[in-house]
């Protein structure tokens, strides 16, 4: 985010600094707080305090309030406003980077976390038909699953097993929230899925970046299926938090070759 943020501000020219700042969870609510000084637009939130600065929020955007989690606070003459643009990212990374419309379709979501909420979120809001849930704690599935029950038909499928391979392969939309075939993670090099459970109309996504070709992804293009991959969802959140911090357009462009640039060249460290 420093580098995409960072790069978005030079190009327009407006005299500001993004930094990462490291939070310890007990200095949360004084770094939230200090937020409201007039020096600062906003802030992101991310993995762990997503859902934690809820209450030290003074307004909350009825998305970021009904998925549960801000990832970008707003600074309004000190009143602190919480929104989710993980929502509006993903939905514009289909769109945009897939030209693919998630009405009315089967979709498979791999996680429960945070990300799995902004993507089925999402999905709900885009009409999607059903969602099946597989998540290695199946009871954090479970639980997502009961949030999004009453508003579409929801599945909670095991990790693995035959289950999980017949509704994949029927799936027209298959998304890896899970940090399965992250570099430097536990689960570095392994795949959700094998070629064999993937239907080759569907569009597989990963919202993992690093690496660039994920392992579901090599998977997704043997089955001869269409893919995105992390990158998208990380510009187009960050391009919708731009917009609410400094209501100017964000320039995409430019924040896409800077994550570009800063993956390629930092390929063995990130
Ligand atoms: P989170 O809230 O911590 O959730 C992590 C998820 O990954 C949980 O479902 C967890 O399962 C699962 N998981 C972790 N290690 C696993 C393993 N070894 N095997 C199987 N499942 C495992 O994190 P998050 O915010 O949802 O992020 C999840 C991933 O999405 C991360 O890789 C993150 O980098 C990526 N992400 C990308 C973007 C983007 O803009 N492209 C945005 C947000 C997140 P349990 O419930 O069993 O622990």
């Amino acid at each position: 985010s420093p580098v995409i943020q960072q790069a978005a501000l030079d190009h327009l020219g407006l005299p500001v600094r993004y930094h990462a700042w490291p939070v310890l969870e007990e200095d949360l609510p004084g770094g939230i707080d200090r937020i409201r000084q007039p020096k600062y637009l906003g802030a992101n939130v991310t993995i762990p305090y997503k859902e934690t600065v809820l209450t030290m929020l003074d307004l909350l955007d009825p998305l970021a309030e009904s998925v549960g989690a801000v990832n970008t606070i707003v600074n309004r003459d000190g009143i602190l406003e919480g929104h989710n643009t993980d929502v509006t990212g993903f939905l514009t990374s289909l769109m945009e980077s897939a030209d693919f419309e998630p009405k009315s379709i089967r979709a498979l979501i791999f996680g429960a976390g945070g990300a799995a909420r902004a993507a089925i979120f999402g999905l709900v809001d885009a009409g999607v038909e059903i969602i099946g849930i597989a998540n290695r704690t199946i009871e954090r599935g479970l639980a997502l699953s009961q949030e999004v029950s009453g508003k579409i038909e929801v599945v909670v499928l095991p990790i693995a097993g035959a289950g999980l391979s017949d509704y994949a392969s029927s799936a027209n939309l298959i998304i890896n929230c899970t940090s399965m075939g992250m570099k430097h993670s536990s689960a570095e090099g392994v795949s959700p899925l094998s070629a064999a459970s993937i239907s080759n109309s569907a569009l597989v996504y990963d919202m993992v970046y690093t690496p660039s070709e994920t392992p579901l992804l090599k998977e997704a293009h043997k089955a001869g299926a269409k893919v995105v991959g992390g990158i998208p969802m990380l510009v187009y959140q960050g391009a919708a938090a731009f917009e609410l911090w400094t209501g100017r357009k964000a320039p995409v462009e430019v924040m896409f070759h800077a994550a570009e640039r800063f993956l390629s060249e930092n390929a063995d460290s990130v």
